[in-house]
């Protein structure tokens, strides 16, 4: 069974370009879009998540429409913004997509502040310099803010050509795309990115926080292991995050606030919270063992097949 942490659907994830239970039936997550909405959850990043309360700013570029349902609080949360170079292929976002060019460095430097920005395979599409587009965004921060997106990955090392002559097939060949300028590569991905964000950035590693049969449950274990052999892939989560300044620590600590949560995803993070903090916090080290891990599941199930829980289900503040 997969819960996705998302939508909190229970299910059986489906095949999607030939990656195994990769897509989510109910609202189309991918793992890389599980993977940022989990690096956001740990991060204490979403607090009221899942309720019309939720109310973080928010910069969303190409957005998914399983993250946009939720980031957007079903469209009650008026700090969420989301852009794209062509918003009118958007249909789910009813008219809310302004365009954006994430060339236009101006036009970046014009973006509102906000506490949250996003973006899963996008810079591989852009004709610009990505260094530029990383720097104009991490302007955009509010302190104590995150800055979080996934990268096209192909084995050796990072490959671009902004000529705009070059030919599509030549494209498709050598970034995985006809309208992709660029593709990083396993090899020198996490050198490259970490200087772009001024040595600051970092990688969101889902074996620090999760168990591998939680992975499993919520379709992120290709990522997981991954993580835990220290590479990157496709859906490995880059961040950088903007030093809070000392008064406010508002979004900079892990607060276990997912809990707040509703639904199937809510009750499994919070499970894990508790798991987390009775085997010494996110320290590698003592994160909790795959016993521990299946000893939650099973408790998880236990739980999701008992009236009560559905029964709280209802009875959860809106
Ligand atoms: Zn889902």
């Amino acid at each position: 069974m997969n819960i996705c942490p998302i939508c909190s659907a229970a299910s059986e994830f489906k095949e999607f370009r030939g990656r195994p239970a990769e897509q989510c039936p109910n609202c189309s997550s991918l793992e890389r879009t599980r993977a940022v909405y989990l690096c956001l959850m740990m991060k204490g990043r979403l607090p009221q998540i899942g309720t019309p309360r939720f109310d973080r700013s928010i910069h969303h570029f190409a957005p998914e429409r399983s993250l946009y349902n939720e980031l957007s609080a079903h469209g009650k949360n008026e700090q969420y913004r989301c852009y794209d170079f062509s918003p009118e292929i958007y249909k789910f976002a009813n008219g809310r997509i302004k365009r954006h060019d994430l060339c236009d460095r101006d036009a970046n430097r014009d973006l509102a502040m906000a506490d949250i920005i996003l973006h899963n395979h996008v810079l591989e599409h852009l004709p610009t310099d990505f260094r530029h587009v990383l720097g104009d965004l991490n302007s955009r921060l509010a302190p104590g803010g995150i800055h979080v997106f996934t990268l096209p990955m192909k084995g050796g090392k990072y490959d671009e050509d902004l000529s705009p002559n070059l030919a599509p097939e030549e494209r498709k060949r050598r970034f995985a795309q006809e309208d992709h300028v660029r593709i990083f590569g396993r090899d020198d991905a996490l050198e490259m990115i970490g200087e772009a964000l001024g040595g600051n950035g970092s990688v969101f590693r889902l074996n620090h926080y999760i168990t591998p049969a939680m992975a499993s449950v919520f379709g992120v274990r290709t990522s997981y292991d991954i993580d835990a052999g220290g590479g990157v892939g496709g859906s490995t989560v880059f961040y950088y995050e903007k030093p809070a300044d000392a008064a406010d620590d508002s979004v900079s600590a892990y607060q276990g606030n997912a809990a707040t949560k509703p639904g199937l995803a809510g009750l499994l993070i919070e499970l894990i919270d508790a798991r987390i903090a009775e085997t010494g916090g996110t320290d590698t080290a003592k994160r909790p063992s795959f016993a521990v891990a299946r000893q939650t599941i099973d408790l998880l199930v236990d739980r999701i097949e008992s009236p009560e829980f559905y029964r709280n289900m209802e009875e959860a503040p809106d």
